[in-house]
C-alpha cells in the first residue's frame, strides 16, 4: 500500500493517545497537536510520555514519518510587530523540539497573517527567516508550510507564497509544502474535475515542485471556489466533490506521504478512510 491515509485525531490526555486513536479508526496516518494548540504554553514532555508515544506508534504499525503534527493556531511568524514575533518563534520552536523528542520528521504549520501592517513580501521574508532560526535550532524535523485559504491577511494561499518561503530558507532538505485540498479550492484552483486536478497540480509542480509535499490536509468545502473562507465539510457533501480524492488516490506523485481528513463529522473518519482506499484503482 503507497497511500498512507488517516485523520488529524484526539491527543487529549497526552500524546502517547493520538497512535491508538488513529488505529482505532482504521488509519495508516494521522496528525495531532503537541500541545494544547489555544495555549501559548505547555509543559515539557516528561521521559515516560515520549515513549509511551514511540511504543503505541510501533504498536499500531505506523511509521514516524507517516505522522503530520499540526503546531498551535496562535502561532504567525510573519507577525509584524518584533515582541510578538519573537513569542511566535519561541513558540515555533517548541513545537520542533517536541516533533524531535518524539521521534517525528515533519511538523506542519500556517505560514503566518502580514496584518495589513508589513508587504506579502516582506511577510513572506519574515516566514523564511524564522524558520532558518528553528532549523539551526532543532534537527532532522522538515517545516511543512500549508497552503491556506487566504482568509483576512492570511499568507500562503498562492502556490507563489510557498515558492517565494521556500527561496529564502537556507536548508532546502528541511523544508517541505502541505497542500490542503479545502485551502486551494477556496483560494481559486479548482479540483471539481479531474481536467481541473490535472491543471492545478501542475501549476504546483510547476512553481512549488512535487518534491517538497510532504503531506496532504483532505478535506472537503463549504465555500464556493475563490471564496478565501476556510470552512471544511465532510468528503463529498461540498462544493468539491470526490473527484480530487478519486484523482489524488490514484496518482503516484501523492504516495509514502501523509495524507490526513480535518473533516467537520469525526464520527464519520472511519467510512471516510475507508471510502478513500476504495476509490485507489478506480479511475473515473
Ligand atoms: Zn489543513
Ligand atoms: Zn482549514
Amino acid at each position: 500500500m503507497q497511500k498512507y491515509v488517516g485523520a488529524h485525531v484526539s491527543a487529549s490526555g497526552g500524546v502517547q493517545n493520538a497512535p491508538l486513536n488513529a488505529h482505532r479508526i482504521g488509519a495508516k496516518a494521522f496528525a495531532l497537536f503537541l500541545k494544547n494548540q489555544r495555549q501559548w504554553k505547555a509543559k515539557p514532555y516528561d521521559e515516560d510520555t515520549i515513549a509511551a508515544f514511540k511504543d503505541n506508534l510501533k504498536q499500531v504499525d505506523i511509521l514516524p514519518e507517516h505522522v503530520l503534527p499540526h503546531d498551535s493556531y496562535l502561532i504567525n511568524l510573519a507577525h509584524p510587530d518584533p515582541e510578538a514575533h519573537e513569542k511566535s518563534l519561541n513558540a515555533f520552536i517548541d513545537e520542533m523540539t517536541r516533533a524531535e523528542q518524539l521521534g517525528l520528521k515533519l511538523l506542519n504549520f500556517h505560514p503566518g497573517s502580514h496584518l495589513n501592517k508589513i508587504s506579502k513580501e516582506d511577510g513572506l521574508k519574515r516566514i523564511a527567516e524564522s524558520i532558518n532560526e528553528a532549523l539551526d535550532l532543532t534537527e532532522g524535523v522538515i517545516a511543512v508550510i500549508e497552503n491556506t485559504a487566504g482568509q483576512g491577511t492570511n499568507l500562503g494561499y498562492r502556490f507563489e507564497h510557498l515558492a517565494t518561503i521556500i527561496d529564502h530558507v537556507d536548508d532546502k532538505t528541511r523544508v517541505g509544502v502541505c497542500i490542503d485540498t479545502c485551502h486551494t479550492f477556496v483560494a481559486g484552483y479548482d479540483l471539481r474535475t479531474p481536467e481541473a486536478c490535472h491543471q492545478t497540480f501542475a501549476e504546483f509542480d510547476e512553481i512549488v515542485g512535487f518534491k517538497y509535499l510532504q503531506g496532504v490536509h483532505l478535506n472537503d468545502a463549504k465555500p464556493d471556489l475563490g471564496a478565501r473562507l476556510d470552512r471544511h465539510e465532510s468528503l463529498g457533501k461540498g462544493k468539491l466533490g470526490w473527484e480530487v480524492f478519486r484523482y489524488i488516490m490514484n496518482d503516484d506523485r501523492f504516495n509514502g506521504i501523509p495524507m490526513v481528513l480535518e473533516t467537520i463529522d469525526s464520527t464519520l473518519w472511519p467510512d471516510e478512510i475507508r471510502a478513500l482506499y476504495a476509490l485507489a484503482g478506480k479511475t473515473s
